[in-house]
């Protein structure tokens, strides 16, 4: 046995050869405990053995998938990802039953601890804006402490509703999407309209360029959430007077939504970290401006989901582009 073949069979990841008809032909020790396979299954279907219907399109769409597979002895979790070599495939698997199940309890822990915090923060809410009313007219002290409890229960709530939002996010199964035909065109216009409205108060100048009619395969609320994170970000970060350009577009690679600020711009070293839960890059200022740090880990989220692209370019002081980027065939 050549060294490269030894190695291939002390592999920890599962490796099963498949051929054009999608029936498996070969595999090593790992991916014969990994799947329970038998001599009996030489020439079954992958499709069968993974519980998955045309499993290999799925794979050439997707790049890898990641499968819960109910075997005898307790669920497993693969991360598969497919090599093409001629007209056969080499799938490759591994196990990531244990940090998967790990990262579920902390999801788990998040979403019920948001869902918990949601009755009393709407109880307190509900109470500020009546002793607000009984109040309106005296002790002007009083006033000023209700209104800042007021906007710091508003940014816990928002705050709650981000973490729910996220959570739902990462829970719903990734593919396959369940896919509407959303009038993206519309939608943008919508959210301009509203955040020329509620937050900019005519400071910003808004310059939108959007084609008509330009749809896009997906979910019409959580793009939503997406493309006005982006707008609301530019607002936030863009001093008075600044220009924020909205642009959505076709070209040869896809379709693109891009939102422009001549605001305060972004150094290099955070770009990359931009969107992890709770990375700003002034803690003090996003909280100042009512930001739960969560806005751009949403919108990695929904990108994902629709197999969009975030492409962040700025210049620190000078300005930056969020660009989001959905494949041709969505
Ligand atoms: P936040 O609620 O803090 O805005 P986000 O996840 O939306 O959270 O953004 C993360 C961080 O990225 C922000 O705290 C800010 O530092 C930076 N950021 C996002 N958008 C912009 C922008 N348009 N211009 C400058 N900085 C930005």
């Amino acid at each position: 046995m050549d060294m490269l073949s030894h190695l291939v069979k002390q592999f920890a990841d599962g490796i099963l050869t498949i051929n054009q008809q999608h029936q498996i032909t070969g595999w090593q020790a790992a991916a014969k405990e990994l799947f329970h396979l038998e001599t009996k299954d030489k020439g079954k279907l992958i499709d069968d053995i993974v519980g998955q219907r045309d499993f290999i399109s799925q794979l050439e769409t997707y790049g890898h998938l990641e499968l819960t597979l109910p075997y005898q002895r307790g669920k497993r979790t693969l991360i598969m990802g497919l090599l093409t070599h001629g007209d056969n495939y080499q799938l490759i698997a591994r196990d990531i039953t244990a940090s998967h199940e790990l990262d579920k309890l902390r999801q788990d822990f998040v979403a019920n601890v948001s869902h918990e915090l949601r009755t009393p923060l709407t109880v307190v809410h509900g109470y500020i804006e009546m002793l607000q009313d009984l109040y309106l007219d005296q002790d002007e002290r009083l006033l000023k402490i209700l209104r800042i409890i007021q906007t710091q229960t508003d940014r816990m709530k928002n705050l709650v509703e981000d973490l729910l939002l996220l959570s739902r996010l990462e829970h719903k199964p990734m593919n396959p999407l369940q896919n509407q035909t959303v009038d993206v065109s519309d939608l943008i216009k919508n959210i301009c309209h509203e955040m020329q409205h509620l937050v900019s108060q005519q400071q910003h100048n808004f310059i939108t360029d959007i084609t008509p009619d330009l749809n896009l395969q997906g979910e019409p609320t959580e793009l939503r959430s997406a493309f006005s994170n982006l707008v609301l970000n530019a607002v936030r970060y863009t001093p008075k007077g600044g220009t924020i350009t909205v642009r959505w577009f076709a070209n040869n690679k896809g379709k693109h939504f891009v939102v422009k600020d001549t605001g305060i711009g972004i150094s290099q070293e955070h770009i990359p970290r931009l969107t992890e839960r709770f990375y700003r890059v002034d803690k003090g200022r996003s909280r100042n401006i009512g930001g739960t740090g969560l806005g751009l880990a949403i919108v990695k989220h929904v990108l994902l989901r629709h197999q969009g692209k975030l492409t962040i370019t700025s210049k620190f002081s000078q300005g930056s582009q969020f660009m989001c980027s959905f494949p041709k065939q969505n």
